[in-house]
């Protein structure tokens, strides 16, 4: 193989899975190629040069192959030791949940630089100080990322800037009594959203566990579900 189909990139391996006997895919999503599907070579057996540097949630530098279908990964050095801050259960539930929501919105081979960033600040967050909202939080800023943050100021519907009293995902935001359709929403989990998506995420990840907290991580879940319901149902269509 030539050498101009070397190329170096950092990733995160968002999950692994066997290959034959020894070898395992691992899919990666870098900072430069968007999500890439690499082949390890005999990383199953125990004297791997890869270690455990390619395991789920490892943050890596890598110097990979470019195949037609798999890239191979040629050499891996771990660039922080991500995985194991995040041992304790409870880290790595969400963790794993992190890791699910990007490989569900990165594209292959499409860069997005963007994504890698916040998947890498929202790990080490969970390692140094976990708080209820950062899944939620992670969850609404990658909607934001792709233009699909919510109206949180004034009624999606009528525009009418008082109170606000609920909250319909397929309007995209927060409705007035008047207008009231979707779920009921709390004068406190409307305070932790405008927190999370008005660039005051610390003061919502100090917020303690809460009526609000859940209010805001259930929203979360459906709304990044909601997202990802329709543009499947785009694609299926756009490939028919
Ligand atoms: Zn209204």
């Amino acid at each position: 193989m030539s050498t101009s189909h070397l190329y170096r990139d950092t990733a995160v391996v968002l999950r692994t899975y066997k290959l034959g006997e020894a070898d395992r895919i691992v899919v990666l999503l870098t900072a430069e190629n968007g999500k890439v599907r690499a082949v390890a070579k005999g990383v199953r057996k125990t004297m791997s040069r890869f270690g455990a540097r390619l395991e789920p949630m490892s943050h890596v530098r890598l110097l990979l192959y470019r195949g037609r279908e798999l890239d191979i990964v040629s050499q891996a050095e771990s660039v922080e030791p991500l995985a194991p801050m995040l041992a304790t259960l409870d880290r790595a539930s969400q963790g794993m949940a992190v890791l699910e929501a990007a490989d569900q919105l990165a594209l292959e081979r499409e860069p997005n630089e963007q994504l890698y960033r916040m998947v890498i600040g929202v790990l080490r967050t969970i390692a140094d100080r976990p708080s209820p909202l950062v899944i939620p939080a992670f969850y609404w800023k990658l909607l934001a990322a792709e233009g699909l943050g919510p109206e949180l100021d004034r009624c999606v519907r009528c525009g009418e800037d008082g109170s606000l009293v609920a909250f319909d995902l397929a309007e995209g935001g927060a409705l007035c009594g008047n207008c009231r359709s979707g779920v009921a929403l709390s004068a406190g989990a409307l305070a932790l959203l405008r927190a999370i998506l008005g660039g005051r995420l610390n003061e919502a990840l100090a917020a303690p566990e809460s009526p609000a907290t859940h209010e805001v991580t259930v929203l979360a879940t459906k709304a990044l579900e909601h997202h990802l319901e329709r543009r499947l149902r785009a694609v299926a269509m756009f490939e028919r």
